[in-house]
């Protein structure tokens, strides 16, 4: 295994407007399990496209561990890489077995049949795929048939995996049973996993960290917790997590880690690194219904989440988002508070 680094990484295709990648700066340790999310067209498939070597950038470089893999004057091919890689469309052979779709990418490479057998059946046993050795992929389910894609590819012992939606053909709970495993077989085998998603939840559920991008751009690459409490920008605040997003000033200082804001016609307390911030980002949790909060709203929306409900406040300009153990009726005039929220200053304001 080995870590991955991009520097000033820049891919534009022949007649395209937009680079599809404009200076990625990212380093993935050794044993990462790393979660690219963004909207779809943010070029998250492109950037494991150059990392698989399906693609040459247009500038900057990418490094495998100590080797310069890409970069001017340097291409190295896909087959000398060394990764494997995992399509959301599983890209199985019909007519071979599934023992015989893990096999194939060992007899390409000329392996001996006992060494074959031997990989082959840590692969299977890895993705718990033993008793299904023996089937055709049609008679599979849809999560049985990503586990022998996912299969296929650790079984030429790849120094990263790449991921590219692997997951979005199939059902919710299929899903969440789908994540488990990946989880699983990263805490087994520890290889370096470079996973793209465009589901917020599936990145902060599976990721050890998230890279969130946006047209070519990673605005922010940080833990879950980190990318959910502390939001870089007005983009990563909205795109990850609930809530809202509102514009705020500095109103004065208030110690360590926080400072006053004025927001809403309203002083809050606010935790942040910025002396002058320009927007708060509000998550549920940081919103109280009391009437000892100095904000008053009307109820906009109530919908049912299981356990509690998701309350839609408008503020008089600002809706806000907050949860109830009861049900409020739509109309319904609540006092609120605001509790530290994270403050954050917009790039380029
Ligand atoms: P994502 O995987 O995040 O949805 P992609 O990496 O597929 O995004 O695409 C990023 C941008 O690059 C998009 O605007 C897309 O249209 C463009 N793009 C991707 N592949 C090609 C290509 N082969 N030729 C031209 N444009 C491309
Ligand atoms: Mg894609």
């Amino acid at each position: 295994m080995a870590e991955l680094i991009y520097s000033g990484l820049t891919k534009q295709f022949d007649g395209s407007a937009q680079p599809a990648l404009d200076g990625i700066d990212a380093r993935i340790e050794s044993g990462e399990f790393v979660a690219l999310l963004g909207p779809s067209g943010c070029g998250k498939t492109t950037l494991l496209r150059l990392t698989a070597g399906f693609e040459e950038p247009t500038g900057g470089e990418i490094r495998m561990g100590d080797t310069q893999v890409a970069g001017p004057g340097c291409f190295v091919p896909p087959e000398d890489r060394g990764v494997g890689i995992v399509f959301q469309s599983y890209a199985l052979w019909p007519h071979m077995t599934v023992a015989g779709n893990v096999s194939y990418p060992l007899e390409v490479r000329g392996l001996a049949r006992a060494e074959r057998a031997r990989r082959v059946e840590e692969a299977l046993s890895l993705t718990g795929l033993t008793e299904f050795a023996h089937r055709a992929p049609a008679q599979l389910s849809g999560g049985q048939r990503q586990r022998v894609a996912l299969a296929r590819c650790l079984v030429a012992e790849p120094r990263a995996v790449l991921l590219d939606e692997p997951l979005a053909n199939l059902d919710l709970a299929l899903r969440a049973s789908m994540q488990e495993n990946f989880t699983a077989f990263h805490r087994r085998t520890g290889a370096t996993m470079l996973y793209v998603t465009h589901d917020q939840g599936e990145a902060l559920a599976l990721a050890t960290r998230v890279a969130v991008m946006e047209r070519g751009r990673i605005r922010q690459f940080a833990a879950p917790e980190v990318l959910y409490s502390e939001p870089a920008d007005c983009f990563v605040a909205g795109f990850v997590g609930d809530g809202a997003v509102v514009s705020a000033s500095a109103a004065g200082p208030l110690g360590r880690n926080g400072l006053e804001v004025e927001t809403m016609g309203l002083r809050v307390a606010a935790r942040s690194n910025e002396a002058l911030p320009t927007h708060l980002c509000i998550r549920p949790e940081d919103v109280s219904l009391t009437d000892e909060g100095g904000l008053r709203a009307r109820v906009r929306g109530c919908t049912y989440q299981g356990g509690r409900f998701r309350v839609v406040l408008d503020t008089g300009g600002e809706d806000l988002v907050a949860f109830s153990r009861l049900r409020l009726e739509v109309g319904a005039q609540v006092g609120l508070r605001i509790d530290r929220p994270w403050a954050f200053r917009e790039p380029g304001l």
